[in-house]
C-alpha cells in the first residue's frame, strides 16, 4: 500500500508530462542523480553515478554499471508522461452568450464526453521574455476555473440512448467566466497567468497548456483495491519505472540502468522528444562513451546484451463487456504485470522477451499474466514497437491491468503498482 500511496503522489505532482518530467527529476536529484545539460559533454560515468536529462515533457535518467554497456549491455526501462486531454489553442479566448469560452485541441485519443461536467484546472509550461532572454515557467492553476457543461436531458431528450456525442471544435471550448465589465474578455487569460507567474502580460510570449481535472487521485473501492484517478495511463507506468531505478539504492548491477519517460506517445511519438526520436539511441551512445570502462565497443554490440521493457497500462477485462477480451486472455485488476502479445508487432513482445519478464516476475513473487486482442478488433499501440526498431533492442511489452483507458478518470490496482515496480528492478539488477 505504501507503493500506491507513494504513486498517487506522483500523480497528484504531475498535472502536465513537464510536471511528470520535474516531478520525476525531484525524485532523481533527491536520491543523488545529478542533472545534465544534453548541450554539454556528459560526465565520466562511474558504476553506480546517476544522471538526468530533462527535455520538455521527455526525461532519461542513467545509471553507471558494473561493465561497460557494449560488454554488459544497457537495461531499459521505457514509459511515456503524456496523457490524451484538451490543450489550449495560441488564440484563446471568445465571447459567446455572454459566457467566456477558451478555445482547445483534444490531444491523444481522448473519451471525450468524459470531459463534460468535470472541474478543470490549466497546466503546462509558458514561454516568456524574462530579464535574462527566453525564459521557461511551468505553470499550475488547481482551482476550477473551467467547465464543459452538459446539455440538459430536457434538451437533449435521446442523450441516453444514443449516448454524449460531443462536436470537437463546436461543444469541446469551456465556460470560464461570464463576459462582463469588471474583465474585459480579450485580457481574462493573459491575465490570468500573468498573475499565476508574477509576470507583466506583455512578458507572455506563447504556451503549451492543456486542461485537468482538479479531483485528486485516490485509493478507492471497498477494500480500498483501486486506485481512481485521472492519468493512470501512463503516469503509472512511468512512476513505475522511476521508482524501479530508485530502488537499487547502492547496487550497482553489471548492465548500465536506463528509464526513458516520453511525451508525445498519445499523438504518435513523431517529435523531437518522442520514442521516434534518435534522442534515445543518441544519448545512449554518449553514455556508452562517457561509462568508465568504455572499450571502444560500439552501440549495436551493446543492443544484442540488452533487453527493454515497455511499460504502458493494459486493458482490463470489464465486468459488462467481457466480449470485448479473447476468451483466455482476460487481465484482472491486482492479479499482477500484463505481458502483451501481436504477432503484427504492434506490441514488441516475443518468446524470448516474455520468458525473461516471466523470470523477473517470478523471481519478485509476482503473478503474471497475458494479453492479446481478440483478432476481429484492432490493437492499440505504444512505445514498445517504436523503440524496438528505434534502438535496436530486444523490448517486451507490459503493463499493469486498468479500466475506463482514456477517460478523464481512470481505475486500476493498487497492488499492481508494486508488483510492476518489482520486476522492474528485478529487470535492472538482472545482470
Ligand atoms: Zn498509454
Amino acid at each position: 500500500m505504501a507503493t500506491a500511496h507513494d504513486m498517487l503522489a506522483f500523480i497528484a505532482a504531475s498535472p502536465s508530462p513537464f510536471h511528470c518530467v520535474a516531478e520525476g527529476a525531484r525524485r532523481l536529484a533527491a536520491a543523488g542523480y545529478r542533472a545534465v545539460d544534453e548541450g554539454e559533454p556528459l560526465p565520466a560515468l562511474e558504476p553506480g553515478a546517476g544522471f538526468y536529462v530533462e527535455r520538455g515533457g521527455t526525461l532519461i535518467a542513467w545509471r553507471g554499471g558494473a561493465r561497460s554497456p557494449s560488454a554488459a549491455g544497457f537495461r531499459i526501462l521505457g514509459a511515456h508522461t503524456d496523457s490524451p486531454n484538451l490543450r489550449i489553442k495560441p488564440r484563446v479566448e471568445s465571447t459567446s452568450e455572454g459566457y467566456v469560452r477558451w478555445a482547445v485541441e483534444p490531444y491523444g485519443g481522448l473519451i471525450v464526453a468524459t470531459w463534460a461536467d468535470r472541474d478543470l484546472g490549466l497546466s503546462g509550461r509558458v514561454a516568456l521574455r524574462g530579464a535574462d532572454g527566453l525564459e521557461t515557467r511551468l505553470v499550475r492553476v488547481d482551482r476550477p476555473i473551467a467547465r464543459i457543461p452538459n446539455l440538459a436531458i430536457h434538451l437533449n431528450r435521446e442523450v441516453n440512448e444514443k449516448g454524449l456525442t460531443l462536436n470537437k471544435q463546436t461543444h469541446l471550448p469551456p465556460v470560464v467566466a461570464l463576459a462582463g465589465a469588471a474583465h474585459p474578455s480579450a485580457e481574462l487569460f493573459v491575465s490570468l497567468l500573468a498573475r499565476e507567474l508574477d509576470v507583466a502580460p506583455e512578458q507572455l510570449l506563447a504556451w503549451d497548456l492543456m486542461l485537468h481535472d482538479v479531483t485528486p487521485p485516490t485509493l478507492g473501492g471497498v477494500h480500498d483495491e483501486f486506485i481512481f484517478s485521472a492519468r493512470l495511463d501512463n503516469q503509472a507506468s512511468s512512476y513505475c519505472a522511476l521508482e524501479a531505478l530508485l530502488a537499487l539504492e547502492d547496487h550497482v548491477p553489471e548492465a548500465t540502468s536506463v528509464i526513458m519517460l516520453f511525451d508525445h506517445e498519445e499523438c504518435g511519438s513523431l517529435s523531437e522528444r518522442g520514442a521516434s526520436s534518435a534522442l534515445g539511441p543518441q544519448l545512449l551512445r554518449r553514455v556508452m562513451g562517457a561509462h568508465a570502462a568504455h572499450d571502444g565497443g560500439s552501440l549495436s554490440q551493446a543492443m544484442t546484451r540488452s533487453l527493454m521493457v515497455s511499460a504502458d497500462m493494459a486493458h482490463a477485462v470489464h465486468p459488462a463487456y467481457a466480449e470485448r477480451h479473447e476468451p483466455e486472455h482476460k487481465p484482472r485488476i491486482n492479479a499482477g504485470p500484463v505481458i502483451k502479445h501481436n504477432v503484427n508487432t504492434r506490441y514488441a513482445t516475443d518468446a524470448v522477451v516474455a520468458a525473461r519478464f516471466k523470470l523477473a516476475c517470478a523471481d519478485v513473487g509476482a503473478p503474471v499474466q497475458e494479453f492479446v486482442n481478440r483478432s476481429d478488433l484492432t490493437c492499440g499501440s505504444t512505445i514498445g514497437a517504436i523503440s524496438a526498431a528505434n534502438l535496436a533492442c530486444p523490448t517486451v511489452d507490459v503493463g499493469c491491468a486498468m479500466l475506463s483507458m482514456h477517460s478523464i478518470r481512470e481505475q486500476a490496482g493498487a497492488a499492481d503498482v508494486a508488483w510492476m515496480q518489482q520486476a522492474m528492478t528485478r529487470v535492472l539488477r538482472d545482470g
